[in-house]
């Protein structure tokens, strides 16, 4: 086998679990690699969080989130993952026990050598999949627009985040506002990787975004109906006041059958957008 990559084929289709044993990155050679970039130039990155997720979430849940979408993604698209980031922005968390946060600044530096890596070797697509609504985007869309920009112009990036990427179907999903350790993001995670959730913690705890934040702020990160909003970040000690349990929303009718819904829906965006990304030169 040679060893030194030669550039890929964008346009080729060819699907790689037939040809290496795995999807993710961290489980094959640097022989296998070379192999796959040899034909294909796309990976997509895994970025959740370590931050609390209410009594009935763990605090993987938002990379178990990213994990999943990164790997039944991959498979179908016949594409790689790289290995999952598990820490993100969760500042606002740290009034929790066991939450571990990135300063923005350093986990758009994450972003920027990750990229750098990649970019070296060949891959000229990344994909960053973001499992923590909102708050890591911050980082990762500036590190993706910024190393096009100033550093890296070849390589093609790109930022998927369930708010965005599931908006065809979140409001037909949930019943209930959707917030942080809400109905979706349980229901996703208790389908993929049910033994980190715990069923029986279930509960109707919400707090009432209105209440502490006007008519402007985001009780529903799916957005129930148009509404006009203005962030207003809050700190990780009025968090803890104002949602004492750590949820925001209620995930009482969190169910694996949902997770499923919502699961397979993103993953199938996701592939469609890979092969139209894939077949698509600037
Ligand atoms: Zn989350």
């Amino acid at each position: 086998m040679s060893t030194t990559p030669t550039p890929p084929d964008p346009g080729s289709r060819i699907p790689v679990p037939g040809e290496l044993p795995s999807v993710w990155l961290q489980e094959l050679t640097w022989e296998e690699v070379a192999t796959y970039l040899r034909k294909r130039d796309t990976i997509l990155v895994p970025f959740g969080t370590t931050e609390q997720h209410g009594p009935a979430g763990s605090l993987g849940l938002d990379s178990y989130v990213a994990i999943a979408l990164a790997e039944d993604a991959a498979r179908k698209a016949g594409v790689l993952s790289a290995p999952p980031v598990w820490y993100g922005d969760s500042s606002h968390h740290l009034g929790f026990a066991g939450t571990i946060s990135l300063r923005t600044e350093t986990l758009i530096q994450v972003v920027y050598d990750i990229v750098r890596s990649l970019a070296r070797h060949g891959f000229r697509r990344i994909l960053l999949i973001n499992g923590h609504k909102g708050t890591n985007l911050a980082a990762l869309t500036s590190a993706a627009r910024n190393i096009r920009e100033f550093e890296l112009p070849d390589v093609r990036t790109a930022v998927a985040d369930p708010m965005y990427l599931a908006r065809g179907i979140a409001g037909r999903l949930k019943h209930a506002p959707e917030h942080h350790a809400g109905e979706l993001e349980v229901s996703h995670v208790l389908y993929k990787f049910p033994h980190t959730i715990r069923t029986e913690k279930f509960s109707d705890a919400a707090c009432d975004v209105d209440r502490l934040l006007g008519p402007f702020g985001t009780p529903d990160l799916f957005g129930a109906g148009p509404r006009d909003t203005v962030d207003q970040p809050w700190t990780s000690h009025e968090q803890r006041r104002h949602a004492p349990t750590g949820q925001f929303s209620s995930n009482r009718a969190a169910s694996p059958e949902t997770g499923k819904q919502y699961h397979e829906y993103m993953v199938d965006r996701l592939v469609e957008f890979l092969a139209g990304w894939q077949d698509r030169e600037r």
